[in-house]
C-alpha cells in the first residue's frame, strides 16, 4: 500500500532519514519507535507530503506522491494524520470539524456527512460533544475528534504520531482504546509511540530508528523480547 524506497532527507546539514526502505501492506499496523530526533516525525510527515524528500521515492497504491493542488489534496485525505497536539479548528463545533473535509475535499453532501461525522463520534466516544468547541472538550476526548475527523475522509492509512503525548494519564487510555478498535477493524497503521503497551498488543511490526536510519524491523515479541541492535537494546533499557 505503502512504500517508501532509498527516500533521503536533510535539514541543512542535517541527514535526517537516511536511505529509509519501508513497505506497509494493507491492514498493517507499523509502530516506529526511537530516540528523540531520530527521524520518526519527519518520517511520518513525508508519506502525506507535509514534508518534501531529497531522494528516494514513496508511493502510494504504486502511485509517487502528488506535488500539489487538487491531487495534494486528496492525498492528504487518503493518508489521515494525527498529531501529539490536537490540531483541531478552535472555531469551529466538533461537528463541523468531522464534516468540513468531506465537503470540501470529498465533496460530499452535508447532511450525508453529517450523518457520516455523527457515526464518527460515537465510534470514537464523543457522540454527546458534537456541538461543542474544541476548548470545551479533555485533551483525550479532543484526541477522538481528531481521530474521527481523519476516518471521516476513508483514508486509506492513518498516520499517528505520539498521538497521546500531550495527555494527562488518565486520558491515556481511551485514546489508545480507540486505536486498538481501529487495528482490529483493520485500518493501515503507522503509529509513532512511546507506549510499549500498545505496540506489543496492536502492532504487527516495530520499525526502530535511530539517527535518521531504520537500525531493525521486527515483530514486537521478538524485538522487545530479543532485539537484535545494540541501539535497540539500549533505547529499551532506558524506557521499559
Ligand atoms: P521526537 O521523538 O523528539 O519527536 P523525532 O524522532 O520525531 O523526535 P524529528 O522531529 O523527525 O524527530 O526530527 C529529526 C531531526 O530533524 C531533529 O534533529 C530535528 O531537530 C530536526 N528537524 C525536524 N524538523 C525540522 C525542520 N523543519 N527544520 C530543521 N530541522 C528539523
Ligand atoms: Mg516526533
Amino acid at each position: 500500500l505503502v512504500a517508501l524506497a532509498g527516500v533521503n532527507k536533510h535539514f541543512g546539514a542535517l541527514h535526517v532519514l537516511q536511505d529509509i526502505d519501508l513497505t506497509i501492506k494493507r491492514g498493517e499496523v507499523v509502530v516506529v519507535i526511537g530516540p528523540s530526533g531520530s527521524g520518526k516525525s519527519t518520517l511520518c510527515r513525508t508519506i502525506n507530503r507535509l514534508e518534501t524528500i531529497d531522494s528516494g521515492s514513496i508511493t502510494i497504491d504504486g502511485k509517487p506522491l502528488p506535488q500539489e493542488g487538487r491531487e495534494l489534496a486528496r492525498l492528504r485525505a487518503d493518508v489521515g494524520m494525527v498529531f501529539q497536539s490536537f490540531n483541531l479548528f478552535a472555531h469551529k463545533t466538533v461537528l463541523e470539524n468531522v464534516t468540513l473535509g468531506q465537503l470540501k475535499v470529498r465533496k460530499a453532501d452535508k447532511r450525508a456527512a453529517e450523518q457520516k461525522a455523527r457515526a464518527l463520534l460515537d465510534r470514537v466516544g464523543v457522540g454527546t460533544q458534537a456541538d461543542k468547541y474544541p476548548a470545551q472538550l479533555s485533551g483525550g476526548q479532543q484526541q477522538r475528534v481528531a481521530i474521527a475527523r481523519a476516518l471521516a475522509m476513508d483514508p486509506k492509512v492513518m498516520l499517528f504520531d505520539e498521538p497521546t503525548s500531550a495527555l494527562d494519564p488518565e486520558m491515556i487510555n481511551e485514546v489508545l482504546e480507540v486505536m486498538q478498535q481501529l487495528a482490529r477493524d483493520g485500518m493501515t497503521m503507522v503509529v509513532v509511540t512511546h507506549e510499549m503497551g500498545f505496540a506489543r498488543s496492536a502492532a504487527n511490526r516495530v520499525v526502530f530508528m535511530a539517527d535518521g536510519r531504520i537500525v531493525e524491523e521486527a515483530e514486537p515479541t521478538q524485538f522487545f523480547n530479543n532485539p537484535r541492535s545494540d541501539r535497540a537494546k539500549d533505547f529499551l533499557s532506558k524506557i521499559l
